[in-house]
């Protein structure tokens, strides 16, 4: 009966963990690609007609104040994406055309679009090293192919995600392997199409196809320094992975004790049933030598019995520290004392602290002036000492 508790016990915690783990989402709100393929007639038609039922009259670009008509084809197809939006919303968009790709912000000010082109590049993604460069460089696991192949772009991903990171951080995410799968196994995206996902009961990152579709439709900072989307959504899951790294230690920690405790009651069931059998036998023939035996016998199998308790006792005490989805880890917490979650800057980051902590991460190594001013404070926290030794604590059971 108490093996079944212990078993219980594991399962419970892993799956608090696995609750809430929703990964990064490309939203479902995502710029429609059909303008991609209009004709310049049609684009600016639809785009004329979509500004003309949402009211909307004064547009900006690099250059000021401008005629809509007089706007080049991306800037036409970045406004459609923004015209259907309500007004306050901001969209950093990739526009494909004639083979290459322009980062494009568009944003309200007032009633005045105003829309900000990039220029035009051939690729998203530059030259990844190695698989095993890579593994070897920043101490994280091996690169592993599922039913998608690790190629270039995701390797390149993945590569530019871990260079930001710091070497405190790194160790919180130390032999921790990238899986490449087509799409999230466990379908958990509730909108859109999931990009990574840290996936604590599995050990590993996983990066799916979804976030190399994405790159080709949105981008990440600025549209003169262009960051592809799954980079930002790969710091984001190792966030996870570094926020969460003391419950990867509880977890090889509990296992290994439960494979002990086990091996203990197994011992026992065996001992007991042997010496029931001797004691059967004593009580036919009262053979003194066995009595002598049993009764040593006896003490022995009490004492292994205390010991299997005591190993439940510290199994219990150590799966009470494994840390909910929704309690939050110390690092976690830390952050939300400096940062309530309901004012983490993106929606995502309000749903939890661990996802505040992952989109702040994110945010901070990728663009520090945007989140010093949707969250003040909050770069020079991940530069504080306090961050560095809560970061390396991670890796450690309190
Ligand atoms: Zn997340």
């Amino acid at each position: 009966m108490k093996a079944l508790t212990l078993l219980l016990v594991l399962t419970c915690a892993a799956n608090a963990q696995a609750i809430g783990q929703n990964g990064a989402y490309y939203d479902g709100d995502d710029p429609n690609p059909a303008p991609l393929k209009y004709t310049d007639e049609t684009l600016t038609a639809s785009l004329a007609l979509n500004m003309k039922n949402r009211n909307v009259t004064a547009v900006k670009n690099a250059a000021g104040a401008v005629d809509p008509g007089k706007l080049s084809r991306v800037e036409k197809i970045a406004l459609m994406y923004l015209v259907t939006t309500k007004p306050g919303a901001e969209l950093d968009v990739v526009v494909e055309d004639k083979g290459q790709f322009f980062a494009v912000e568009t944003y309200w000010e007032g009633d005045t679009f105003t829309v900000k082109a990039g220029a035009p590049r051939e690729k998203i993604y530059g030259q990844a090293s190695a698989k095993e460069e890579i593994s070897k460089k920043y101490g994280v696991g091996p690169f592993v192919d599922e039913d998608a192949k690790w190629d270039n772009d995701s390797l390149y991903v993945v590569e530019t995600a871990l260079s930001t990171l710091s070497k405190i951080e790194l160790e919180g995410i130390a032999g921790l392997p990238f899986h490449r799968l087509k799409k999230d196994p466990s379908g958990k995206a509730v909108r859109g199409t999931a990009i990574a996902m840290y996936v604590p009961e599995k050990n590993r990152i996983e990066l799916y196809d979804g976030g190399i579709d994405a790159d080709k439709r949105k981008f990440f900072g600025t549209a003169d320094k262009p960051m592809p989307l799954s980079v930002a959504t790969v710091i984001h899951e190792c966030g996870h992975a570094i926020a969460r790294a003391g419950n990867r230690v509880l977890k090889q920690q509990l296992i290994a004790l439960k494979a002990e405790y086990d091996a203990m009651q197994e011992k026992l069931l065996a001992d007991r049933k042997k010496y029931n059998e001797d004691k059967a036998t004593y009580a036919r023939t009262k053979d003194a030598a066995l009595g002598t035996a049993l009764n040593e016998r006896g003490k022995v199998l009490q004492q292994l019995s205390k010991d299997a308790a005591e190993k439940a006792k510290t199994f219990q005490a150590l799966s009470a520290k494994m840390v909910g989805e929704d309690k939050g880890s110390a690092l976690e917490k830390a952050l939300e004392a400096k940062l309530p979650v309901k004012s983490s800057p993106t929606v995502y980051g309000r749903t939890s602290p661990a996802e505040s902590f992952a989109e702040c991460l994110a945010i901070y190594k990728l663009d520090r002036a945007a989140l010093e001013r949707a969250a003040p404070g909050v770069p020079a926290w991940f530069e504080s000492a306090e961050y560095a030794a809560l970061a390396k604590g991670a890796t450690v059971i309190p």
